[in-house]
């Protein structure tokens, strides 16, 4: 690719490389800012996809913080086959006919037609129980709390990149536990964990609350989930957790001894977050110029990037670049330095604004000279520094490029927050339901419907309902479809 010079080509024209912007077509933008910040590209396979080394780079930043809050709960790693018998599948009923129309299905194998067809885990449940009522025996075996970092086979229709792929990449975690509060307890908190993580991590002011039966995992009492506002409002489920009852357990002969004597089921959770983070992490943050990455998850945090001029000292530019990099790395930020004279600095300037590094450093042989840089912070236009400069010694600029990162993260979560606050309309009548789902918006209104009444929301306005929030009013009010009392107020959108 030729470096940008001078104005540019024509807007619309062959020659114009721009991503479409964000406000013409939502989805063109997604899969532009995809392709150029080289998050993934197309597999051969219809709804497969690869994920090339930035994208992979951010999936490693999102599970490094995941992983963590695991193992402090006690949470273990482990790893379970991908071919499942397909008659484990069978055993739960509500499970086969949840997952059915999804399957994969292998049955060739070495040449040979295969006696009974294996399934390309969709989820792992069924195989995980198979081993748990060989491990259990005993309360003492209990908790047993487990995850798997793993890919998923599921044969979806419509498909987009990261957000609802054939095979995916994700977690899921499976505990057992002697009773069933603690197994409830263990669903609720790792929803907590995920939205701990979509804020704090990810910057994406997620809604945590409960599905309705309808929208509800296939085999689970009750499913958690975070639900995230894209920027074009459409909902995001992003992770979900199951309280599974002894379900599973039941279906696959799983018990132990309680501290009484009597022989019972385990009481089950499972949970799971998958590479559809990304995709979410893109289309809350994004903008015209690309991506926009949370400081706290983005692969490269600064770029630094030396401006190397003619007849100048370079060689003492490029110095100063070094140690810059050098010194942030030391105090563990990730920065690097693009040092390239292939490109000019304008080039570089705005690569680099697609990948949506946080925060860009240049120095060139002017500021050497002052012992000051000048920054950009990728949440907002213009320059950072420019009246007083940046300090080049080390232990200023770490300071001052620490500040920025953390700026931009909160940046980014105000940002976001505050455009979904702007979205979310309160109902009392399903003309104001409608009317709100029209405009795009999220409706939020005292549900007391039946899965009759939700079905038909869904068919009259494509709506779905996106969770029943923890976060409740003190006075609820009657269902804005029956006229019911209502216990509770639902979201309802339309979502990916
Ligand atoms: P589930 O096991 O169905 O609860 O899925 C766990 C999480 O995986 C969901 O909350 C989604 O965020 C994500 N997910 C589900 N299906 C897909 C898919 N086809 N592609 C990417 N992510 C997915």
């Amino acid at each position: 690719e030729k470096p940008k010079t001078g104005k540019g080509p024509k807007p619309g024209s062959d020659k114009d490389k721009r991503i479409t912007p964000k406000s013409t077509d939502f989805s063109r933008w997604y899969l532009d800012v995809v392709r150029d910040a080289e998050m993934a590209d197309y597999g051969p396979v219809r709804g497969t996809m690869v994920i090339r080394p930035y994208g992979y780079a951010l999936w490693e930043s999102v599970q490094g913080y995941l992983d963590k809050r695991f193992k402090e709960l006690g949470v273990q790693n482990a790893y379970f086959p991908q071919l499942i018998p397909y008659s484990f599948l069978q055993k739960e009923a509500d499970h086969v006919e949840g997952f059915a129309p999804e399957l994969a299905l292998v049955t060739k194998g070495g040449g040979k037609e295969l006696e009974e067809p294996l399934v390309v885990r969709p989820t792992s449940e069924t195989i995980v129980n198979h081993m748990l009522s060989q491990w259990i025996q005993s309360y003492r075996d209990l908790p047993m709390l487990l995850n798997q970092w793993a890919n998923v086979h599921r044969w979806e229709l419509r498909t987009r990149p990261f957000i609802r792929t054939l095979e995916f990449l994700w977690q899921e975690g499976h505990t057992a536990h002697a009773t069933a509060e603690e197994a409830q307890a263990m669903a609720r908190r790792m929803v907590d964990v995920y939205a701990e993580f979509a804020i704090n991590g990810a910057a994406m002011p997620v809604i945590a609350g409960r599905k309705s039966k309808i929208e509800s995992f296939a085999g689970a009492n009750i499913t958690y989930t975070i639900e995230a506002m894209m920027g074009d409002r459409r909902a995001l489920q992003a992770g979900t957790s199951h309280d599974l009852g002894d379900n599973f357990a039941k279906a696959f002969g799983t018990q132990f001894l309680n501290e009484a004597g009597d022989l019972v089921h385990p009481q089950q959770s499972s949970w799971g977050a998958s590479t559809r983070l990304i995709g979410g992490i893109i289309m809350t943050h994004g903008d015209d110029a690309g991506l926009r990455l949370p400081p706290r998850l983005a692969p490269v945090q600064v770029m630094i990037v030396p401006i190397l001029k003619k007849n100048t000292d370079t060689e003492a530019v490029l110095k100063a670049a070094d140690d810059l990099a050098k010194a942030a790395t030391s105090a563990g930020i990730r920065a690097k330095v693009d040092a390239g004279t292939e490109k000019t600095p304008g080039f570089k300037f705005s690569f680099w604004e697609m990948k949506g590094v946080p925060v860009r450093i240049e120095v060139g042989p002017r500021d050497v000279e002052q012992g000051t840089c000048v920054a950009a912070r990728r949440d907002r236009p213009g320059k950072e520094g420019k009246q007083f400069g940046i300090p080049l010694d080390s232990q200023g600029f770490v300071g001052a490029v620490q500040q920025m990162l953390d700026e931009v993260q909160e940046g980014l979560l105000a940002e976001a927050t505050a455009f979904r606050d702007a979205n979310i309309v309160d109902v009392t009548s399903y003309d104001e339901l409608k009317q709100a789902i029209e405009e795009g918006q999220w409706a939020r209104g005292p549900w007391a419907g039946s899965d009759e009444d939700e079905k038909r929301v869904k068919e009259e306005t494509t709506a779905t309902l996106r969770c029943i929030p923890f976060d409740q009013p003190a006075s609820v009010g009657s269902c804005f479809l029956t006229g019911g009392p209502a216990k509770e107020v639902a979201i309802f959108a339309k979502a990916y």
